[in-house]
């Protein structure tokens, strides 16, 4: 499969179409951005890591019966994806305070959570991805209510599922951001699973293991990429 125009270019991933219409080639950049792309800057190899750590993940979700736009990897950087039509809501997943979270209530990060948090952003750059209620995105009609219950359905099985995956290479998942797209018509999971888009605290020492290191200049950024690969790939 080759690639063909390129339909988009975002902060971390080009996207271009095929000579099938349902299907779309992404290719990873090494591009980084951080506060709604305030911060800006390179992480060399961070695509070959997301990308092939996305489908690694993708690939096992697709066994405990979560839909993916996975199709086939093509290169280290480049995979085969369904071309869905993103909907406008982030979708996060909390075990452990941290981030915006910590933030915003005023906690310290690190507290753990007796059940996971679920919430949504709207996604939308312009107004730096807002808190969203289920509600107000019902209101927006940025999702129907049959297709907010899927969605969170899919979540609570992306999060257990991840949370005994990363246990099991020495990680521990604080929380993480995904995304969901309509393929005719049905609810399934795209855009990216890696370290830019979760976090992960070495089980031993609760070192960050995330984009956390880019965001904070916590130093050794590509090193954690790739050791997060390597565990990732074990
Ligand atoms: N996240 C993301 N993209 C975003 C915002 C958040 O991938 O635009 C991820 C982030 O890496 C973390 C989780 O979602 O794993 C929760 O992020 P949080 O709301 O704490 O926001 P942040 O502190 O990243 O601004």
């Amino acid at each position: 499969m080759e690639k063909l125009e390129q339909l988009y270019e975002g902060k971390a991933k080009k996207v271009f179409k095929t000579d099938d219409p349902k299907l779309l080639i992404v290719d990873y950049k090494d591009d980084a951005t951080a506060f709604n792309g305030e911060k800006k800057g390179q992480i060399a190899g961070k695509g070959a890591v997301n990308n092939v750590m996305s489908n690694i993940i993708f690939q096992l979700l697709e066994q405990k019966g979560v839909p993916t736009h996975f199709v086939e990897q093509l290169s280290q950087r480049e995979t085969v994806v369904k071309a869905v039509k993103i909907l406008p809501l982030e979708v996060i997943m909390r075990n452990v305070s941290a981030g915006s979270f910590a933030k915003r209530y005023g906690v310290e990060e690190g507290i753990v959570f007796d059940q996971p948090t679920f919430e949504f952003s709207y996604k939308n750059d312009d107004l730096g991805d807002p808190l969203m209620c289920e509600s107000h995105a019902l209101a927006l009609k940025l999702a129907t209510a049959e297709q907010i219950e899927t969605i969170k359905k899919y979540a609570s099985i992306v999060n257990e599922t991840l949370k005994e995956f990363f246990l099991d290479k020495g990680l521990k998942l604080i929380d993480f951001k995904i995304e969901f797209g309509l393929f005719d018509g049905e609810v399934i999971l795209a855009d990216e699973i890696s370290p830019d888009t979760c976090r992960l605290w070495d089980v031993k020492t609760n070192e960050k293991m995330d984009k956390d290191r880019f965001r904070r200049d916590l130093g050794n950024v590509e090193e954690t990429y790739q050791e997060v690969l390597k565990r990732v790939q074990k």
